[in-house]
């Protein structure tokens, strides 16, 4: 497949740049920001979307712009190489309700998620419910027009700042443990929705927190899908979070990378680093291989496991180099190093990985 861009694809970039010459700066960059980072991330997703710059490859009437999914991967380039803060990732959350929900629910709500206008979190992982989500326990029990919500939701991302939840709950005790879960749109301005805030060992106390349901209630036509369909929009969702190339993180390591090795320069480079070279550039190259199926019409499935794995080994390899060349001292890079380790964690940990794909890719154990 040849990677240059088409002419149409060249114009997009040049504007692109332009505009991030003019606004990037505008934007805290790096996550050392602390809470200032989270407080402007709502403003950097309406201001790329304003500017034509968001939710590229969703349907135009959704608030996207229906282009192919390059355009996502020129972004994400060109984010990296201006040194922007990343694009914020909500694929996931726009697959979830755009597969699940009916029409109704999708008119509702995924414009408002598109252009950012409403901010939104993922209510699934409980106190005693992460690797092992099929054991959560929050209910939802039915009452009249609506169902009634009791449980605990934990290291929910922007639930601070978030208007509505996509939240599992069982709504039936007594089926098998998948099959008695659903999902539903949940209003988190409510009554009986309590946010806790949850502080993160790089010091920010607003990129996450936990989430208690007391008696809260949500509409019975805010159910996504069918009662007991929760599982399967859950499968799609962590579907889509596992894929790097939904993410966008490649180039900003990349983009990282470079900068440590200018930081290094008349210095030996250190061999962390050289090896994160090596990963980056690894994982780019699986990228393209990625984004060439994807053009071909692939759709992946447990596939998502072995990007997600590798995307967290060269972040965390990019987090050593950082570490290795600014030490502790360096509130940036040591900012950097300490966010990486949570990508082993976050969207189902890296043993969880393993699994999927000894079970479901080479076909192991069964
Ligand atoms: C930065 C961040 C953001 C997050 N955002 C969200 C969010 O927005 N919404 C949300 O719902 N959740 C979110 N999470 C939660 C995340 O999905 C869970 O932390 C994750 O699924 C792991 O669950 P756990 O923390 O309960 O760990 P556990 O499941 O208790 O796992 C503990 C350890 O045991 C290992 N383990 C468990 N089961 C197995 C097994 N079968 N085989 C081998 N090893 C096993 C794990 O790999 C891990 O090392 C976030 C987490 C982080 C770190």
């Amino acid at each position: 497949m040849d990677f240059r861009d088409a002419p149409e694809e060249a114009a997009f970039r040049e504007r692109l740049r332009a505009w991030l010459a003019e606004n990037a700066g505008r934007f805290p960059t790096s996550s050392a920001a602390g809470d200032d980072y989270w407080a402007r991330q709502g403003d950097w997703h309406r201001a790329l979307h304003t500017a034509g710059f968001f939710g590229l490859s969703w349907p135009r009437a959704y608030g996207g712009h229906a282009l192919p999914p390059v355009y996502d991967v020129i972004l994400d380039e060109e984010l990296a190489l201006a040194g922007a803060r990343p694009r914020p990732s909500l694929g996931y959350l726009v697959q979830g309700l755009g597969r699940h929900g009916s029409e109704e629910l999708r008119q509702r709500f995924l414009p408002g998620l598109v252009d950012g206008t409403e901010r939104w979190c993922q209510g699934f992982s409980e106190p005693g419910a992460g690797s092992d989500l099929a054991s959560l326990t929050t209910s939802a029990t039915r009452d009249g027009d609506s169902y009634v919500l009791n449980g605990h939701k934990i290291w929910t991302s922007y639930s601070d700042v978030a208007d509505w939840c996509l939240l599992l709950a069982r709504t039936d005790p007594d089926a098998p443990r998948h099959k008695g879960i659903s999902a539903f749109v949940v209003s988190m301005g409510q009554p009986g929705v309590e946010q806790r805030p949850l502080r993160m060992m790089n010091g920010v106390t607003s990129e996450f927190g936990q989430v208690v349901l007391d008696g809260a209630r949500v509409p019975a036509d805010r159910m996504v899908g069918a009662p007991g369909e929760g599982w399967a929009l859950a499968m799609t969702v962590v579907g889509h979070e596992r894929e790097p190339a939904e993410l966008g993180f490649s180039a900003r390591y990349g983009k990282l990378v470079r900068d440590l090795t200018a930081r290094t320069e008349g210095t030996s480079l250190p061999a962390e680093l050289a090896w994160a070279a090596v990963q980056t550039e690894m994982l780019r190259l699986h990228l393209r291989r990625r984004l060439s199926e994807r053009l071909d019409g692939v759709r992946h499935g447990p596939e998502g496991s072995l990007d997600k794995l590798l995307m967290t080994w060269v972040e965390q390899d990019v987090g050593h180099a950082a570490l290795a060349v600014g030490t502790t001292r360096d509130a940036e890079l040591f900012s950097d190093y300490l966010y990486s380790r949570s990508q082993s964690v976050m969207g189902g940990t890296s043993q969880i990985q393993k699994n999927i794909i000894a079970s479901r890719i080479l076909g192991l154990g069964a």
